[in-house]
Parts: C-alpha cells; structure tokens; sequence
C-alpha cells in the first residue's frame, strides 16, 4: 500500500502504545508517515471515551476531516480504539465519510481492513467483543511498532479489567483481564533494548494483578499445577517455588526480570490499583536499580462513603498506610495520583475529606478530573445524585491548590541536588533550553552547553523549582543514545 499516514492519539499511554503499534503495520504495509493531515492518504483517529470531552474532541476531528474529503475523496478515515468500541456502528451513522472503524481488541487487523474497504468501496466496520484469549500473538505490543521516541518503549503486560469502578467504561471497551506471557514480555523488552530503548513502561489498567488471570484459568482444573501453564509464562521462571507451590509469576517477578534486561536503564509502571500493591512490589521497587522511584498511586477520592460507592475497594486509611510503607520502603520516592471530584452523591464533607488525605499523602503531582458520567457505567446510571457543574469545579479549585503546594515543596528540595535527566527534546517555551526527566519523573529544563539528542542521559544540578517544574545546570553527559533518530531533533 503506497501512500502517505498520520495517526493522531486521544487519550491515555494505552492508546499511545496501540497507535505505534497501527502505525508498525502501516510502515510495514509500505506506506509512509508524515506529520500533516493535508498531505495524508490515510488518517487513523485512535480514540478514548473516559471522559465526555474526549467523544466531543473526536466528532470535532471528523467535522473538519470532512471538508478536507470533500475536496479529496480518495483521503481515507480510519476510527479506532475505546469510542469506536463504545459507539460502534453510530460512528458510521453520525460520519458516514469514515471508510474503516474498528474496536480495541483487533488493532493487528487494521491493514486488512484498509484492503477489505478498498476491495469493497463501502464502509467497514469490525468491533470484536472480546480478545481471543489464547492467541497472545495477537497482544498488541507483539506487533511491529514505530516509536514515537526511539529510546522509551511502553510494553502492554495485560490487557483489561477485572474490576467494576463505578464511574469507568474501561472494562465494558477492553474487556476482561488477560495477562500477556511472562517470556513474551520479557522478549519484547530484550527486542526493544537491542533497538536502543533505554526506557521502559509497563502498561496495564491493575498491573499489581498480572498473572491472577492464569490462576483463575488453573483452579478451573483439576489437578492443575505450574506444568498446566503455557511455556512462555515459565521462561526465566526463577519465580516458581521448589514444591510448585507458586502457580504463577507476580507483578514483582517481572519488575525484576525486565529491569534486568542489559541496557535497560529505567523502569516504570502504570498504574497499580492501591488494592492489590503488595509489599513484593515495594521490595522490587527498592532493590531493582533500574526501577524507578516513582509511584503513581489512583487514590480517586479521600472520602470513604465515595471510595464505597466507586468500588474502590479500600479506605482511606488503607490507602495511606499502603503508601507510608511504600515511601518507608523506597527511599527518595515521588508520589503522584488520579482524583475525580463530583462523583455522585458527593458532599462537602466528602470533598473535604478528599482535601485532607491529599494532603497527608503529599503529592508530587496529580491529575484531577471533574467526574464525567459515561454511558452504560453504575455512576452514569445514578442521575439524581449528579453534582452541580459549578460545585464540582469550585471543589476542583480547591484540591488543585492542596497538590500544587505539596508539589511545590517536594520541588523546592530538590533545589542544590544533582540528578539525573533523560533528555526528551527542546523545551515547549524556550527553544534555547532542552527539557528532560529525573527518575522520579520531574520536568527539569536547562541549557546544554551543545546540542543533544534526545534520549541522552545528562547529569543536572537543580537551581530553582516552581510547582511544575524544575530549573537546573548541566553538569555532565552520562549517556549517549543508541536509537536510530526518525526525524532529526536539534538543541541548543
Ligand atoms: N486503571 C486505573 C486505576 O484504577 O486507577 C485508571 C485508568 S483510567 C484510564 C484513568 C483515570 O481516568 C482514572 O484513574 C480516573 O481518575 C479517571 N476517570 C475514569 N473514568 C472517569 C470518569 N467517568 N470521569 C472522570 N474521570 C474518570
Ligand atoms: Fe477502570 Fe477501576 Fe479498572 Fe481502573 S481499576 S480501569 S478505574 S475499572
């Protein structure tokens, strides 16, 4: 297939990492990137329906994607991912100019589905209703992938979710949990890593349950032992117990693992569900030198009565003890978190609540939402108790200043240390400075004394801090990158 494609991404790393995996097959199909729509034969739109704003931002996409195939007819229109699961045929309906729209659980397919539009002239539309659970070739991260960053990759260790969040449409558009084999992912970080990947993130909606899947699979059989398990669940299984008494590796067997891999200089995670962080975790984190000291950990709210009525399955207290024994265990760790205001049924009270917890726990950051109802969830179903607009963004307000004072202390001590910065390119504001990340995921801006390329690792002396952000001097280059550069990034 000649041409030129563009995918654009709403939503989460989850979505990021299927777009470099479309845009693998793409490339692998023969055609071409580019970064402008106009000059594109193909654009995928790979969307997220968390929240309300991210269906209007799509239907917005395709509203100006409609003038431009009026004048272009031959331009074709691609809907993937969690809305296309969630609308279905109505994407269709509502944007009959789309050519192909097709759900999460069949990225590997989109090529095809390109040819069967092509071969067809007529609208395509393949939803699958769940993943074939036994044919883990099919996990997206096994797929070819474009990185959008040579030197960081974001490796799926299982897909969907076992749990009923009232508020989330996650399991109802990715489905149930299903781990991907312990060797496959370890293979494909060794993969990555030859490719010049020095950074890695493990993704998963509730990565401290990988594996739980194939203990459910096992006790529905008799008899069933470590031998019942699939092969690549059992490379580099130092995990298993002499007795066989371990049916399956831990989230913190595969911490070890990857962040063993030779090259492999960081690793991070996202996210663990504060139900299932167990104190294996911990111990991972603090003795595995690649794991980085960062921990992002969803608290969602502080209030106990909404922590109940989400499903959350903890308390507040259970939530900050959870993370005092983290920050005991990891020296030097940063903590950052979700929250949703306005759930339904909140009061004052709870959002005070909300307020006090956050600022015990202490935030490095934190990303807060106002809560959205999302069709076919408990919460959207729960109209009557629906907050005010206006309260929930006053609430907002508030909460927004406990983080940014937690998080502008945390920055102010890193003032006169040195640390070390992954360089991810020229800073938004000041194109003479160059922006990175410490371990614990800081933004530190500073001006290099020549140009780098992104993905060098440098050593930086930290003069100043604001709530976002800090400011520093370069000290030295730790690192250079290995990655072969796709489009050329200067400095300096
Ligand atoms: N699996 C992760 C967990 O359990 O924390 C969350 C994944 S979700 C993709 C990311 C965040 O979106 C959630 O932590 C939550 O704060 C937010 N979110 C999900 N549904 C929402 C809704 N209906 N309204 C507002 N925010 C929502
Ligand atoms: Fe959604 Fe809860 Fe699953 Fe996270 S754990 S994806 S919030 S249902």
């Amino acid at each position: 297939m000649a041409g030129k494609y563009v995918v654009r991404t709403f939503g989460c790393q989850m979505n990021e990492h299927d777009s470099e995996r479309i845009a693998g097959l793409l490339e692998a199909d023969g055609m071409e990137p580019t970064t402008e729509v106009a000059d594109a034969d193909v654009v995928v739109l790979n969307t997220c329906c968390i929240r309300e704003n991210a269906d209007n931002s799509l239907y917005g996409t395709l509203g100006h994607l409609k003038s431009l195939k009026d004048r272009r007819p031959e331009l074709e229109i691609v809907v993937a991912g969690c809305l296309a699961q969630k609308d279905q045929d109505s994407i269709a309906q509502r944007a009959p100019h789309v050519d192909v729209v097709m759900g999460t659980h069949n990225v590997h397919r989109a090529v095809e589905l390109l040819h069967e539009r092509r071969r067809t002239d007529s609208t395509v539309v393949e939803i699958l209703s769940e993943t074939v659970a036994e044919d883990h070739e099919l996990f997206p991260s096994a797929l070819p992938v474009v990185r959008q960053a040579g030197y960081a990759g974001w490796v799926t260790i299982q897909m969907g979710c076992d749990n009923s969040c009232a508020f989330c449409i996650v399991p109802a558009v990715r489905g149930p949990e299903i781990s991907r084999p312990f060797g496959d992912i370890v293979a494909e970080v060794e993969r990555a890593a030859a490719d010049g990947v020095t950074e890695i993130t493990l993704l998963g909606q509730n990565v401290n349950s990988y594996g739980r899947d194939l203990t459910l699979r096992l006790r529905g059989r008799e008899g069933a032992t470590t031998e019942s398990l699939d092969d690549r669940f059992l490379v580099g299984s130092a995990w298993t117990e002499a007795d066989g008494s371990r049916v399956r590796p831990l989230f913190a067997d595969l911490l070890r693992s990857v962040g063993s891999v030779p090259g492999i200089r960081r690793v991070r995670y996202t996210s663990p569900h504060p139900k299932d962080l167990r104190p294996e975790t911990i111990e991972a984190m603090a003795q595995v030198p690649t794991v980085c000291e960062h921990l992002h950990l969803p608290l969602q709210s502080g209030s106990d009565t909404i922590l109940a009525a989400m499903h959350r399955g903890y308390t507040a207290e259970r939530y900050l003890s959870r993370l005092a024994e983290a920050r005991a265990g990891i020296p030097d760790l940063a903590v950052t978190t979700d929250i949703i205001v306005g759930f339904p049924g909140e009061t004052d009270a709870d959002a005070a609540a909300t307020l006090e917890v956050a600022a015990e726990a202490g935030y490095d950051g934190a990303f807060t939402f106002v809560y959205s109802p999302r069709p076919g969830t408990e919460a959207g179903e729960m109209t009557e108790r629906f907050v005010d607009h206006d309260v929930a963004v006053d609430r907002m307000a508030r909460l927004r200043q406990v983080i940014e004072r937690s998080s502008l202390r945390s920055n102010e001590a890193r003032v006169g240390r040195l640390d070390e910065v992954l360089v991810l390119g020229p800073s938004k504001r000041d194109p003479n400075r160059l922006s990175g990340r410490t371990r614990q995921n800081r933004l530190v801006h500073f001006t290099p004394p020549s140009p780098l390329r992104p993905g060098t690792y440098v050593q930086v002396q930290v003069t100043s801090a604001t709530t976002t952000s800090l400011l520093g001097e370069f000290v030295d280059v730790v690192s250079t990158p290995s990655h072969r550069t796709r489009i050329p990034v200067t400095a300096g």
